[in-house]
């Protein structure tokens, strides 16, 4: 493939670097180079044979040589135009002509920089012409359509693109002014994922060109599907307490009620549906906030076994209401950390009022204290001996909207409590949040807050 004067020299088996940087040397073998073959050439002989032959061979050499030394015939010189593809070796001009000297240095470095600009690009960039010819492929690219694909001057990389990018490629070269197409496809090789190409008509001396840019979308595309499954899941977690509302509202309106007692029970439903309702849409605007960075957590010297003696003794009510034992079990000395009080006595308060929820009359919950002194760290745990969680409903305990199958009918719950307690221990302290549970036997959540020792070693 002609171009610039020039033959593409792409030798396969080199690397990528040294096939791009030869690209469009000139194909003239320095005149210099062949006299000195020659004069070695006629050398050698002369040891094997006394004729003139070697000698008449080696002069002429000699005064080829010293002409081309004299002459310094140029390579060619890239120009600004095919700035994608250039020499590496230094081009070898005229001494008197400083000025195209100059002129062409320039234009080598600023080829390289946008050679180097390119390769920094984690989208793939690829320039075809108007076979679909592969005139210029950056590092993303040659990772993407695989190194021996990559080849310049071959169709290999295009090739791999499906049947109506190529056509629509093509075709974007055939027009006459910077046409521009977009196209989504799943990228089929080995790295499996949602593709978006952008395919801009560019032309150089005259020749058109396109620039095929494709770049990865599987992570937008992954936030996207759990937006609107958030969406979607929310909606319906909404509307639950929504239509009951509006059912005992109505049946009050309608007057269709047996007695006051009737009539108070309804008021009660509407009363929970409410709270229920509220508590669902704190929990996703906290959770929201959170994960979007816009809430901070206001870290002071926080003693964590007070905060959890503080959550037993307001829970405490309501542990008798059920008629379950509630206790601070274990404590220890030096267990504080630098932390949000509030944000964790909000976890603490969640994982004791789930621990009464799910364990029936006449059980037990208690809440320990510990200090991990090699993690450095303060254990907070809550043991309940309830219902417990089976091994494959474990993984997505801490996810959105999740509930155990079936606990629905112990207790109502957003399924939104542990992702929340998740979120405020690992995305706003540094800590770890787990679970350990056996069906039957009953379940002990827990989380690690780093002391402050380790904060400032990990600052
Ligand atoms: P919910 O508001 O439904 O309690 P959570 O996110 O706090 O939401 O909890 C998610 C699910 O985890 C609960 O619906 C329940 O199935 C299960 N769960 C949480 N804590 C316990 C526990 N101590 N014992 C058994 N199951 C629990």
């Amino acid at each position: 493939m002609a171009a610039n004067g020039g033959l593409v020299q792409v030798d396969p088996s080199s690397n990528r670097h040294e096939q791009r940087s030869v690209t469009f040397v000139a194909t003239r073998v320095p005149i210099g180079a062949i006299a000195l073959a020659v004069l070695v050439a006629s050398l050698l002989a002369e040891f094997g044979s006394d004729s003139m032959m070697p000698w008449l061979m080696g002069a002429a050499a000699s005064a080829l040589g010293a002409a081309a030394v004299l002459l310094r015939v140029p390579r060619s010189v890239p120009t600004e135009g095919n700035a994608l593809v250039h020499a590496a070796t230094p081009p070898m001009l005229r001494p008197m002509d400083a000025e195209v000297i100059l002129k062409a240095r320039a234009v080598e470095l600023r080829s390289e920089e946008r050679t180097k600009l390119l390769d920094a690009l984690t989208d793939a960039v690829l320039l075809v012409d108007a076979h679909g010819e592969t005139r210029f492929a950056n590092e993303a690219a040659v990772e993407r359509f695989g190194e021996e694909n990559s080849v310049l001057g071959t169709r290999r990389a295009f090739d791999q693109l499906p049947a109506h990018v190529r056509r629509g490629v093509l075709g974007l070269a055939e027009c006459d002014d910077a046409a521009r197409r977009r196209f989504e496809f799943d990228w089929q090789g080995d790295r499996h994922a949602p593709v978006v190409v952008h395919a801009t008509r560019a032309e150089s001396h005259r020749e058109a060109l396109v620039a095929i840019l494709m770049r990865d979308v599987r992570v937008e595309r992954e936030a996207d599907r759990m937006k609107t499954e958030f969406v979607s899941k929310a909606s319906h977690e909404l509307r639950t307490p929504l239509s009951s509302l509006r059912a005992y509202a109505e049946m009050l309106v309608d007057r269709e009620y047996a007695d006051d007692a009737e009539h108070d029970r309804f008021l009660r439903v509407i009363l929970s549906e409410a709270d229920r309702l509220s508590r669902l849409v704190d929990h996703m605007l906290d959770i929201s906030r959170i994960e979007s960075g816009i809430a901070r957590a206001d870290l002071v010297t926080t003693d964590l076994a007070a905060l959890c003696r503080a959550c037993v003794d307001e829970q405490q009510g309501e542990a008798k209401r059920r008629d379950i034992s509630l206790a601070l079990a274990r404590t220890t000395g030096g267990a504080t950390v630098p932390a949000d009080g509030g944000l964790l006595k909000q976890v603490i308060l969640n994982l004791v009022s789930n621990a009464l929820k799910y364990t029936p009359e006449g059980g037990r919950v208690e809440v320990e204290v510990d200090f991990d002194a090699l993690a450095r760290e303060v254990v907070i745990s809550v043991r309940d001996n309830g219902l417990g969680i089976p091994a494959d409903a474990l993984p997505q305990l801490f996810g959105k909207f999740y509930r155990v199958a079936g606990h629905e009918k112990v207790a109502k719950g957003t399924g939104l409590g542990l992702n929340l307690c998740r979120n405020i221990v690992e995305g706003m302290h540094g800590g770890k949040i787990g679970v350990d549970s056996e069906v039957g036997r009953g379940s002990r959540f827990w989380f690690a807050i780093p002391t402050e020792a380790t904060l400032r070693k990990a600052a």
